[in-house]
């Protein structure tokens, strides 16, 4: 899509989403209840809470969700309980464990049906018996941080191909944790190829919800859209994630992103049931569970979001694109998400975790007279990689 037809689109989608889509049901699924007003507490006490359903498992949900990851502080998590928000997203590897341990002494206070926690557990292990019962086995260590016998929502994280999401062991590790007990709900995770990953889902039969990245700074958001749209109509739970897009359009956060604009302009899609942003100060969720009682667009905002959607920023859509014409076959995708990590959510934990995924400290550049590898939205690549690796120098009990 040209740059022009691309603006006209999202300005047209902008102004949609505040319109017509606003109010349209979900397969009738969409409900406004009241909020139990808490003074201090950031919830408009004359308006409703927007919840909606979570496909065919019927976990009923406000539409903006805690994203834990970026936030070790239980004063925190227990400030969006009071606030209204139910629904908790973490993953093993987070903060190496200690995000599922910090969740687990807070939600132990509190009775098991006040919250819907959600972990993402990976696979490293291909596609055999083997990778069944390691997968399985971090499971068991996610439950016992988390002090559970059971999740609600168990996922096969980092999901980027159909072939990743329909591989007979993995499709068999989700059926037995279900079957065991360990989770009532399965579901996956993608940030690349997302169209083509919920559609696996949907072939699937298996999975009942998909967390997956979506956000106006996606040139291929249309897709993206469409595919929500056939999952959900599936009866497959959606939920959003990256919604911010990183939070900035530059490395020296001189240029936020319109955080609460990006998250309203997700969520106003009837078919996400709700999204997970990453926050990690009381003020953010004040502006975030905002979202839950008015998803309405200004005018301000809708121009905001045009204006940025034509902005290079921190977010590298995971298109792949530049691969072709690198020499040495970089995972260049995974360093720029290791970049966005880095000076968007300045997570370095998350950026050293997908570094070690990747699995070299070498300069991967070395040899490299000039850089061929071309990025559809300019990014300097090997500046970048340059940059970030820095990260996986740093030890990882400093990373605490
Ligand atoms: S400099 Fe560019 S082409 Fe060369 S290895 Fe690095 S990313 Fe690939
Ligand atoms: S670096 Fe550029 S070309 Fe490569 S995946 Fe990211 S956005 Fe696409």
């Amino acid at each position: 899509m040209h740059s022009t037809e691309r603006r006209s689109f999202l300005k047209n989608s902008f102004v949609l989403a505040s319109g017509a889509l606003l109010g349209v049901p979900a397969h009738g699924q969409e409900k406004r209840s009241s909020g139990k007003a808490e003074p201090g507490q950031p919830k408009p006490a004359d308006k409703k809470q927007i919840i909606r359903t979570l496909g065919r498992t019927g976990l009923r949900m406000p539409v903006v969700s805690m994203g834990v990851m970026n936030s070790g502080n239980p004063a925190l998590v227990r400030a969006a309980l009071e606030a209204g928000m139910t629904h908790f997203d973490t993953a093993h590897g987070y903060q190496k464990g200690r995000n599922e341990e910090m969740l687990g002494n807070v939600f132990k206070d509190y009775p098991r049906d006040a919250f819907t926690i959600a972990t993402k557990v990976q696979s490293e292990s291909g596609d055999s018996p083997a990778a069944v019962l390691d997968w399985l086995s971090k499971v068991d260590v996610s439950l016992k941080r988390l002090q559970m016998d059971s999740v609600d929502i168990l996922y096969l994280h980092s999901v980027g191909s159909r072939e990743r999401a329909l591989a007979p062991a993995m499709l068999e590790a989700l059926q037995k944790a279900k079957e065991s007990g360990r989770t009532r709900f399965v579901g996956l995770s993608t940030h690349s190829n997302e169209p083509e990953v919920l559609d696996a889902a949907v072939e699937s039969g298996v999975y009942d919800v998909v967390l997956t990245a979506v956000n106006f700074k996606q040139d291929h958001y249309p897709s993206v859209k469409a595919a929500i749209a056939r999952a959900a109509k599936a009866g497959v739970g959606i939920v959003a994630m990256k919604t911010m897009a990183g939070g900035y359009y530059d490395r020296a956060k001189t240029l936020p992103i319109n955080c609460k604009a990006a998250l309203k302009f997700i969520v106003q899609d009837p078919h996400v049931t709700t999204a997970i942003p990453g926050f990690t100060t009381f003020d953010q969720l004040a502006e975030n569970n905002s979202v839950n009682y008015d998803i309405t667009l200004t005018e301000e905002e809708r121009d905001s979001l045009a204006a940025g959607s034509l902005e290079g920023g921190l977010y590298c859509q995971q298109c792949s694109h530049c691969v072709s014409g690198c020499k040495n076959n970089v995972p260049i995708p995974s360093y720029m998400r290791a970049y966005m990590y880095t000076y968007g959510y300045r997570n370095l934990g998350l950026a050293h975790a997908v570094l070690s995924e990747i699995g070299t400290k070498q300069d991967p550049c070395l040899d490299c007279a000039s850089c061929t590898a071309e990025c559809v939205k300019g990014f300097p690549v090997r500046d970048r990689i340059a940059d970030v690796r820095r990260v996986s120098e740093i030890p990882e009990e400093m990373l605490a």
